[in-house]
């Protein structure tokens, strides 16, 4: 689960971590009436949306005076801000905070993360902060550094001091940078996350050490002892069609195209969306039915993929182990006697009860086609797309 940025500000400044002073604001009045809360004479206007890469993306606004935290404010709220990682729906924008400005001097990057590889925490941090830590991997990866924390003591401050020396930082900076990092990793540990980022951590002068952003993910199957963290949860910057299949017990992936698609596993969804584009077409979702579905389930998702505007054609392609050949094509009946699909709809079933499921199918006189194996599925519902669109 992710949450905002002034609520992993919160936290993190409760560990310890040094942020600055800023404030909720949900309309341009209010907005305007922060900061003259704040005080001083440089403000940013932040879109708090779940996603990185704001500022490039027009949703980080410098302001000078309380005319323009409230225009910023007044551009920003109801708007959707398309960014580098939002896909092209972006995010909603309902709250912005804003915080007094403060002149850089340097900007830095930490990040934890969990590394499965060892099953232990990783700290990541550089000295090129500001941008992306991809970007950073990709032009600086010379200034990576890169240190696991032994989970039988954890973070240790010598650690933490080699880490700051290995960033160039020297003098009163050095002991800033250990209380963050610390608590950075208390916060990890104690509130489940698995991942803390601060991008960037600034020196500003005094010298002083802040968190100027900061970005917190946690474990979903720990949010269950973590109340204080699970009530955090923003469900309008989920995936709407994501959000519904969850609360129906399916697993759902929103994507872009054209195609809806109900799978068996995330194999076989990969090799499926693989095996559509190959034959020229693109996938609008991926509904994975799991294991052991009974026609309900079916019926259920099938009309879930339906319901996205998006879907000009469905491919049910199932690989039945678990799974039963005959309650999918029940499944895929049922839902299309109800109500007519108005698209095409392309089946490949294989395995377990193969030939039962074909008879169903056959014998239920819908416009259904049938299709063998995975390559002739593809190319049949993308052709069938191509002419339904035409
Ligand atoms: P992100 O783009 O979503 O990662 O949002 P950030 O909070 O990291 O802001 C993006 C950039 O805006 C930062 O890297 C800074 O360069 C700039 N910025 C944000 N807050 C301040 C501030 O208080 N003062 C100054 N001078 N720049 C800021
Ligand atoms: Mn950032």
């Amino acid at each position: 689960m992710d949450i905002h940025e002034y609520q992993a500000k919160e936290l993190l400044e409760g560990f310890g971590v040094a942020v600055p002073r800023g404030g909720l604001a949900y309309s341009p009045e209010q907005a305007a009436y922060r900061a003259q809360e704040i005080g001083g004479e440089r403000w940013v206007v932040k879109a708090q949306v779940h996603t990185g890469a704001r500022g490039k993306a027009g949703g980080i606004k410098l302001c000078k005076d309380d005319h323009e935290v409230a225009h910023a404010a007044d551009e920003l709220l109801g708007k959707r801000l398309v960014t580098a990682q939002t896909g092209p729906r972006g995010k909603l924008i309902h709250r912005l905070f804003v915080e007094e400005a403060l002149p850089i001097e340097r900007e830095l990057y930490l990040g934890l993360v969990l590394d499965r590889k060892t099953e232990r925490v990783m700290v990541v941090a550089s000295a090129a902060g500001g941008m992306e830590i991809e970007e950073i991997a990709h032009s600086k990866p010379e200034t990576i550094i890169r240190a696991s924390v032994d989970p039988a003591t954890g973070m240790k401050p010598f650690q933490a001091r080699e880490i700051a020396f290995a960033l160039g930082l020297s003098g009163g900076l050095v002991a800033q940078a250990v209380t963050t990092l610390l608590g950075c990793y208390r916060a990890f540990v104690e509130l489940d996350a698995t991942m803390v980022e601060i991008n960037p951590l600034v020196v500003v002068s005094g010298p002083r050490l802040v968190a100027l952003d900061a970005k917190m993910t946690f474990d979903d199957n720990a949010l269950f002892r973590r109340p204080q963290i699970a009530e955090l949860r923003d469900k309008s910057q989920e995936d709407s069609r994501e959000r519904d299949a969850a609360d129906r017990g399916l697993s759902y992936v929103g994507l872009d195209g054209a195609i809806g698609c109900i799978i068996n596993g995330a194999g076989l969804a990969m090799a499926t969306m693989d095996m559509i584009q190959h034959a020229g077409g693109e996938p609008a979702n991926f509904l994975d039915i799991g294991g052991g579905a009974s026609p309900e389930r079916v019926a259920k998702a099938f009309n879930l993929v339906l319901s996205d505007a998006k879907v000009q054609a469905v491919l049910v392609n199932i690989f039945a182990g678990i799974n039963r050949c005959d309650w999918v094509a029940q499944g895929v009946v049922q839902a299309l006697q109800k109500r007519p699909a108005g698209v095409p709809v392309v089946i490949r079933l294989s395995g377990t009860n193969v030939e039962e499921g074909r008879r169903i199918l056959r014998e239920s006189g819908l416009p259904i086609v049938t299709a063998e194996g995975l390559a002739d599925a593809a190319d049949t519902v993308v052709a069938a797309w191509k002419k339904a669109a035409a």
